[in-house]
């Protein structure tokens, strides 16, 4: 089984992926996460990529598919991945399509996370991760355990109001569109991402049983 996990900025794609991990064993595949692991390069790439996420913008679709193909062709994670911030606009989605086709997969399921758009600033202003284990945590809503707490918590450069606010218009603008065209092909299951983490957790735990 593959997945999507979908969902607006601080919806709780990351969080849920690395329950999965856990409960399903599967294999996350972050766009965001392999985009940052680029960034610590320092090279000229590196730079252009940098200004665009700092603009809350997409990176362009063939940066994207060189990082994604490694994985998709990786025969240890086959059938058991969760891809998490991709697709992000209805070319990525046919191209994965295709990238899965290649090597004799097909994509399951779409978990589309389902939020007010009025509770994403806060979690994604209070989002922080542990710089020795990698956790995401959250100042108000999931606080780190007593282990991380010596740790000085890392912030995203992109997490600030000002870039969430256009990471957004562009979630709106580029990703929602594939809402329908996943719904088209009867893949979308809603999950009510509202509630507490351990309670989103359950909900998408039962539907992945069925
Ligand atoms: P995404 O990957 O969709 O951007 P994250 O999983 O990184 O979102 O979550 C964003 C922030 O919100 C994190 O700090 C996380 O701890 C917190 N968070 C995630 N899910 C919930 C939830 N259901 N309720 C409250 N806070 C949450
Ligand atoms: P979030 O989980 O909060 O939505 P991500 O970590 O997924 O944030 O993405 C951070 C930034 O990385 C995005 O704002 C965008 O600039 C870039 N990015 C991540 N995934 C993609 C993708 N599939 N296509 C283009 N740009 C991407």
């Amino acid at each position: 089984m593959n997945i999507i996990i979908f969902g607006p900025p601080g919806a709780g794609k990351g969080t849920q992926s690395n329950f999965l991990k856990e409960d399903l064993k599967m294999n996350q595949i972050s766009t965001g996460d392999l985009l940052r692991n680029e960034l610590k390069k320092e090279s000229e790439l590196s730079k252009q990529i940098r200004n665009i996420m700092d603009a809350g913008k997409l990176v362009s679709d063939k940066i994207i598919y060189d990082l994604i193909e490694d994985k998709i062709s990786d025969i240890n994670i086959k059938n058991k991945m969760i891809f998490d911030g991709f697709p992000r606009n209805i070319e990525q989605a046919k191209n994965l399509e295709i990238m899965l086709k290649k090597h004799d997969q097909n994509l399951s399921k779409v978990l589309n996370l389902k939020v007010d758009y009025s509770v994403l600033i806060k979690r994604i202003s209070g989002r922080i991760s542990c710089p020795v284990c990698k956790s995401t945590y959250n100042e108000y809503f999931d606080p780190p355990p007593q282990n991380c707490k010596e740790n000085k918590m890392i912030k995203r450069s992109d997490d600030n109001e000002e870039t969430v606010t256009k990471r957004l218009k562009t979630y709106d603008n580029e990703t929602l569109p594939l809402l329908e065209y996943y719904k088209n092909q009867n893949k979308v299951i809603n999950i009510d991402a509202m509630k507490q983490i351990d309670e989103v957790r359950k909900e998408i735990k039962g539907v992945l049983k069925d």
